[in-house]
């Protein structure tokens, strides 16, 4: 049995192939046209015949196999959900699912909010692999980084313009460029005066500034922060410069947008560079924290 390739790389494939089709300013894929007319070229025995909305009740969306001995398969989304931008990302997550799971899976794979937050999750592999596929076919590094360079500091316009080149949600967009900026940065969603989930970009999270969210107890929000004063900002999106102690043991920028919406708020935290208490910590410490970051579970959220 040969072996499938990583779901970076098949992401990357077909993104060549869009580039040489439609040229560099492609976006947003159209996953639903690009999924069906993909799988009949390359797999006109076993492809998939339909994306639809349905009633699916407790799940985002799922690749299901054809009904009634029929061959082909079939991604479904939850129709109660109507942010386009969500919509996309499970799309292409279903999508990741039928080129790297569908032998495994012939039963079809039914996908969860909570799956669609696992994308570095050791114990939900497959969700996690899914989910890969789903933010480089979306958002590939090298347009993303033609948007916002890796050192640039982007505000939440900027972030909220990628959002909508790539049509996916805020978060999976920020999530992606703490994925390739060379900042240090934290991006925090929080409801009612509690962390929810947290997630740094890589830089950050070496120099120990992150926050343990998943087997601990409920993290509460800073008092002084704009995400725990929402009276103290203009409409859904304010700026503030906080000192040491309030977020971080330094000084931070945060950069908060409210979803009324969805009932929570997303922080946008940058850091300056590194503190000179993390380059005087020992090579292995800082491995050390690295890697108990690295191995968390649950992962982030690529919702919105
Ligand atoms: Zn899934």
């Amino acid at each position: 049995m040969t072996k499938t390739p990583s779901p970076r790389r098949q992401a990357n494939e077909i993104s060549m192939m869009l580039n040489a089709v439609f040229g560099q300013d492609r976006f947003p894929v159209r996953i639903r046209e690009l999924a069906i007319e993909y799988s009949r070229k390359r797999f006109p025995d076993d492809p998939l015949t339909d994306v639809l909305g349905d009633k699916l009740p407790g799940f985002e969306g799922a690749l299901a196999p054809a009904r009634d001995g029929k061959r082909g398969w079939g991604i479904l989304y939850n129709s109660a959900i109507t942010s386009p931008g969500r919509i996309n990302f499970t799309l292409a997550h279903e999508f990741g699912h039928y080129l790297l799971h569908r032998l495994a899976h012939p039963e079809g794979i039914y996908c969860t909010e909570e799956d669609m937050r696992s994308w570095d999750s050791k114990n939900r592999k497959v969700e996690s692999e899914a989910n890969e596929f789903a933010a480089n076919l979306l958002m590939p590094f090298d347009d993303f980084r033609r948007q916002i360079a890796a050192r640039d500091k982007p505000d939440l316009e900027m972030l909220s313009d990628s959002a909508a080149r790539y049509e996916v949600s805020m978060q999976a967009a920020v999530l992606r460029w703490l994925q390739f900026t060379t900042r240090r940065s934290v991006l925090v969603v929080a409801r009612e005066g509690f962390i929810l989930w947290a997630r740094s970009s890589e830089p950050a999270l070496k120099s120990g500034a992150f926050f343990r969210t998943a087997n601990v107890p409920p993290v509460e929000i800073p008092e002084q922060s704009l995400a725990a004063r929402r009276a103290s900002v203009d409409g859904s999106k304010g700026s503030a410069e906080f000192d040491a102690g309030v977020w971080f043991r330094e000084p931070c920028e945060e950069m908060v947008l409210f979803s009324d919406r969805y009932d929570f708020s997303m922080s946008l935290l940058h850091l300056g560079p590194a503190s000179s208490r993390f380059e005087a910590l020992e090579e292995e410490e800082q491995e050390e924290t690295f890697d108990r970051m690295m191995n968390r579970t649950p992962g982030s959220s690529w919702l919105g």
